[in-house]
């Protein structure tokens, strides 16, 4: 079975509308680091999985 799932979302850096492929297979809260595919720096993302499905996402910008 499939747990990858396509996330759209907004670059805290630059505003660029961005999609990145999330795990779906651990349910939790999970917290890692992507590199924008537009501008290259670091996003913080923070989102929690229930049942398969994302339930919480957050994107941040690290310090
Ligand atoms: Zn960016």
């Amino acid at each position: 079975m499939e747990f990858e799932f396509e996330k759209r979302f907004k670059c805290p850096y630059c505003r660029e509308q961005i999609s990145m492929l999330l795990d779906l297979s651990e349910n939790g809260r999970h917290q890692y680091i992507e590199d924008c595919e537009v501008c290259c720096q670091p996003i913080v993302l923070e989102f929690e999985i229930h049942d398969h499905k994302l339930s919480a996402f957050t994107s941040k910008g690290s310090q």
